[in-house]
């Protein structure tokens, strides 16, 4: 199945550098900023530079060196932002896909938070 990608979403424009962005860490292949309203005193987005809608669709279609780039990234964000296990607290990375997950932004991302207790992983609603 063909993801269909849409680019004109909010992170493709933020790629092409028609948004501004609060840049954490950048690598060949991926680009992490600070999150527009964040949920937690460090919330930083890690998306891919190629043009992935969601999680299964990077992880099926990607290839090793967009998939290391981007996992490299992460951990060098967990690191800067001081939640690594190496010397901090920890963190919760989250990554929302579709109508289900309630995914906003249609351009795969990964939400690294931490700098307070993040709670229960989820609250459920009816
Ligand atoms: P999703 O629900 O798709 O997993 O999360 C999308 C995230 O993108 C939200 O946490 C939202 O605050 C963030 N966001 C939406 N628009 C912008 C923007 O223009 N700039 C930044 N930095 N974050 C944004």
């Amino acid at each position: 199945m063909a993801f269909d990608y849409d680019d004109n979403n909010i992170f493709a424009r933020i790629l092409r550098g028609e948004i501004p962005n609060d840049t954490v860490a950048e690598n060949l292949h991926a680009l992490a900023f600070r999150d527009i309203a964040p949920k937690a005193p460090s919330h930083v987005l890690v998306i891919p530079k190629g043009r992935y809608v969601s999680f299964d669709d990077f992880a099926a279609n990607a290839s090793a060196e967009e998939i290391a780039g981007f996992m490299r990234l992460c951990a060098e964000v967990a690191r800067k932002e001081g939640v690594s296990l190496e010397g901090g607290n920890g963190f919760r990375a989250i990554t929302n896909a579709g109508p289900d997950g309630v995914q906003e932004v249609p351009h795969f991302h990964l939400h690294i938070m931490g700098g307070r207790m993040m709670g229960p992983m989820l609250s459920l609603r009816d």
